[in-house]
């Protein structure tokens, strides 16, 4: 029978699985969206690996302009002070189709955005209640209108509201005294790298990644800093402990710069109500230090697309049991890059360069720490 689905929020992991839906045609949905509309002038980047792309493709991602993407060969691996350690090769993980993929964000929201937006989206829409009727579930909006649905789909980000409204407490991710400070480079700014692969300079108590987002040579460029408090007036500070490692990142730094607080979610907790499931971060918020924010997100729709469309018994189960395997598997590894990429001995950083340049070259170190998630 035709279900009516509510999807929270706009963001990669709610479009991607909107987009399912649209194509299936096998029930009715519409996402909400808190904010008056979407984010298309966001210049910053992200990395899409092999797993998503392989399922982005079923909703036709290869029609994407090719001038707006980006397919780096590699990740080239150097110390904060720009000698280059190692080389890992991308290019072993892609597939015909389903290559490793860099963009802007907003090129990818754009994309998603393209069939269902004059229908199927709705903004301005804060929930303001919740309560079970008849077998389904009242969503109520705090512009007095509602709507009586089938399932809700949670896909409103790392701090859902949705979570904090059906399992009645707070949800709260946890500060991982880190910040993101980001922009957009035209050149490179002065650093000797190879601009059409992603380069990882790691630091004393800091790591920064580069990589190109589209054939304008484009750079994406983040540093990534611990630190216990975030305060946007302190970035600058911040700063001068990486560029006191390296002065020739000064250049780069002089960019226009954003910055973020890194949060991540303590806990992976399963729905405890059978209509509703939570997608994207709003399920598990990852550090970003595997680039797989975003991939986890377009597979989490994709699982939850599968098992509503085949109308699977005891779905919650499942996607519970399929899911948080998956994120933990891969909530392991950017832990674990998160550790090592920072560390502020001169010594464990000797130590540490010396284990990448031994693993990066083992086929079962690549087959069991990236293979795996990249599925192929
Ligand atoms: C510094 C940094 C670098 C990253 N780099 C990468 C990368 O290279 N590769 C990668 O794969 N990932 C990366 N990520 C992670 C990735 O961006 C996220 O994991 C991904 O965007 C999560 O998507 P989402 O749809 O679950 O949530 P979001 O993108 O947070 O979207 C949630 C949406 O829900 C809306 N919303 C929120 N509350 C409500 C409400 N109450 N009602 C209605 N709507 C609501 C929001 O407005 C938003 O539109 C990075 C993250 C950070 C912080």
């Amino acid at each position: 029978m035709k279900k009516k689905i509510a999807i929270i929020g706009s963001g990669i992991s709610g479009l991607t699985l909107a987009n399912f839906l649209y194509l299936n045609k096998k029930h009715n949905f519409t996402v909400y969206e808190k904010n008056e509309s979407l984010p298309l002038d966001e210049g910053y980047g992200i990395q899409l690996s092999t797993n998503s792309i392989k399922i982005l493709n079923q909703i036709n991602f290869s029609k994407i302009n090719k001038e707006k993407i980006y397919h780096p060969k590699g990740v080239d691996i150097y110390n904060i002070r720009n000698k280059k350690i190692c080389n890992l090769d991308l290019i072993q993980f892609n597939m015909n189709n389903s290559k490793y993929t860099t963009l802007q964000r907003s090129t990818l929201i754009e994309f998603l955005k393209d069939d269902i937006y004059s229908q199927h989206i709705k903004f301005g829409k804060r929930v303001k209640e919740v309560s079970e009727l008849k077998g389904k579930i009242l969503i109520k909006f705090d512009d007095n209108t509602n709507d009586l649905v089938d399932y809700v789909i949670g896909a409103d980000g790392i701090f859902s509201n949705t979570r904090t409204f059906f399992e009645k407490k707070i949800n709260r991710p946890v500060f991982k005294n880190a910040i993101a400070i980001r922009s957009i480079l035209k050149s490179t700014s002065g650093l000797n790298i190879d601009k059409s692969n992603i380069s990882l300079l790691m630091g004393k108590n800091c790591h920064l990644v580069i990589y190109p987002i589209n054939k304008d040579e484009e750079l994406n460029f983040v540093c990534i800093v611990r630190h216990k408090k975030y305060n946007p007036d302190n970035i600058k500070n911040l700063l001068e402990k990486v560029v006191k490692q390296n002065s020739n990142l000064e250049k780069a730094f002089k960019e226009d710069l954003k910055s973020w607080p890194l949060y991540a979610t303590p806990k992976m907790l399963p729905s405890t109500n059978s209509k509703v499931f939570y997608i994207g971060d709003a399920f598990n918020g990852f550090l970003p230090t595997f680039a797989q924010g975003a991939g986890q997100s377009i597979e989490s729709a994709f699982e939850l697309f599968n098992l509503i469309k085949d109308e699977k018994a005891e779905i919650q189960k499942i996607y519970y049991k399929n899911r948080s395997k998956r994120a933990r598997m891969v909530s392991r590894r950017s832990n674990f890059n998160f550790f090592v990429f920072h560390f502020s001995s001169n010594f464990m950083q000797i130590i540490r360069n010396y284990f990448i340049k031994f693993f990066v070259k083992r086929k079962s170190f690549i087959n069991s720490y990236f293979r795996m998630v990249y599925k192929n």
